[in-house]
């Protein structure tokens, strides 16, 4: 199972997907057979992965990255991810745990610098071999909410200082492909407190699995 963490910058995807994997390794604990939980990451996700995440998360002054370029990285890196990790873990029957996915893509580099969605959606389509995800959570919380929640944190990656208006429009692509597609796609309100949240995120969990 490839279950997918989504949301804007401070939404609470980390510390969710953490909690989340904790509570299912205990409920999985005696199960027979055994399942596997595994926690990942886009960007950065393999070792190559973290190799890219460094190159598209450092300001580079003078002379930024385009955003076709960005776009490219962002693939590249899913295509070693998705081979490498996803699919040796979905062919053991492990859970996967993933913060961002291709839904991140379509709201950062689509909707937020305004690349073309069907070349995305190829890209996508390319990078991932046909690897869906089972279920995306994502976690909608105003971004000006989430932005502030990231300030305290004091990691501020070049995505994080972009302008509020481009944090708005990846806001505004994930309200679109939560539209579009909400069966795979389940909202959680991150603005409740993180148990409450959690316990959402538990009870859309409980009845995925069980599907
Ligand atoms: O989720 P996390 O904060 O670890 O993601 C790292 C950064 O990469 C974020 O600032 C996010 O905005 C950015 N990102 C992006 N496009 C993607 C995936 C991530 O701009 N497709
Ligand atoms: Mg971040």
């Amino acid at each position: 199972k490839l279950i997918v963490f989504e949301g804007v910058e401070g939404s609470g995807k980390t510390t969710q997907i953490q909690a989340t994997q904790s509570w299912l390794q205990e409920l999985f604990s005696s199960a027979i057979p055994k399942r596997d939980v595994i926690v990942t990451r886009e960007p950065g996700g393999t070792q190559l992965g973290a190799e890219l995440r460094s190159l598209l998360l450092e300001s580079r002054g003078e002379a930024p990255i385009l955003s076709t370029t960005e776009l490219l990285l962002y693939a590249a890196d899913r295509a070693q991810h998705v081979e490498e990790t996803l699919k040796v873990a979905i062919a053991s029957g492990t859970i996967i745990l993933c913060d961002r996915y291709t839904d991140s893509t379509i709201a950062y580099q689509g909707y937020g610098r305004g690349l073309d969605l069907n070349l995305i959606h190829q890209l996508n389509a390319i990078a991932t071999a046909g690897l869906e995800s089972d279920l995306t959570i994502w976690l909608d919380l105003d971004v000006e909410v989430g932005l502030s929640r990231t300030k305290g944190r004091g990691s501020n990656d070049r995505i994080e200082q972009e302008a509020i208006a481009f944090h708005r429009r990846v806001q505004q692509g994930y309200l679109e492909l939560a539209r579009q597609d909400p069966h795979r796609i389940v909202r959680v309100d991150a603005s409740l407190s993180e148990s409450e949240v959690r316990q959402q995120i538990q009870t859309i969990l409980r009845q995925n699995l069980a599907e």
